[in-house]
């Protein structure tokens, strides 16, 4: 197969990845807003953690700037179609090449690859020159709701796909590996961002919530900006001191059975 045509064909696979992502997203963010906002949230107001309701208006800038980044996400895919079809990705097709062992420890190596990169790419979009060129769009409200797992400016939603050649040249990765990565992501995304605490008020003094983070975790990130940078484990904040100092106490509060 010739160059060019390797090229057409990654450019007509790049709509269908960005619709296979959109599905994903409009499926948890849509359970998730659809849970916590519509059929719960009676029972749920003690355990909003910025104390109030999304707001439409909200939503639907959220809604938007996701849609556009989902087409990032889709000429990023076609990006790694084209990589994959050049050779220059480490994807294998049949299972047996490196058994099944493999292939849910590669699982458990995206997962941390994304949390480290994630972090420190995180950070640097804080420093202050970039924040405002890079991040404000993601933290244009301290209260996210679901719908804001992929709000982002143009140049953030290309380094937010830039894991995706990450993983696949580094990692021996099967399809259905890195599907099943993508849909963990864009769960722990959406929960991040759900605006409710959904675990119990031991969870931090568990050995599970000593290493994962909460939504109050992310939700306090978008309230403060220096603090809580991490993804799905408390790490690299700890590692790095960045854990908000009233981390633990924001979540006790929030996690309080209500009176
Ligand atoms: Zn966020
Ligand atoms: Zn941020």
């Amino acid at each position: 197969m010739s160059i060019t045509e390797k090229l057409w064909l990654s450019l007509k696979a790049a709509p269908f990845m960005a619709l296979g992502e959109g599905f994903w997203y409009f499926v948890f963010a849509g359970l998730v807003w659809l849970a916590f906002d519509v059929l719960l949230w009676r029972r749920l107001t003690h355990r909003r953690i910025a104390g109030k309701m999304h707001q439409w208006r909200q939503m639907r800038w959220e809604l938007l700037y996701s849609l556009r980044s989902l087409l990032v996400f889709g000429l990023m895919g076609g990006v790694v179609v084209f990589a994959a079809r050049m050779g220059w990705t480490q994807v294998y097709l049949r299972i047996e090449k490196y058994g099944w062992p493999w292939f849910f420890l590669s699982m458990g190596l995206m997962i941390l690859l994304h949390d480290a990169y994630f972090y420190w790419t995180h950070r640097w979009m804080h420093e202050w020159r970039l924040i405002r060129r890079i991040h404000l769009t993601h933290h244009q409200t301290t209260n996210p709701s679901p719908w804001a797992a992929y709000a982002f400016s143009v140049p953030e939603a290309v380094v937010q796909a830039g894991i995706a050649p990450l993983v696949l040249v580094l990692i021996p990765s099967h399809p259905a590996a890195f599907s099943l990565f993508m849909i963990w992501q864009i769960t722990f995304n959406v929960l991040g961002h759900c605006g409710y605490e959904i675990w119990p008020g031991w969870f931090l003094d568990s050995w599970c919530g000593r290493f994962l983070n909460t939504p109050t975790h992310h939700a306090m990130h978008h309230e403060s900006s220096r603090a809580n940078f991490g993804l799905y484990f408390n790490v690299w904040d700890r590692l790095m001191g960045t854990n908000h100092a009233r981390y633990h106490e924001r979540f006790l509060e929030v996690t309080r059975p209500s009176v």
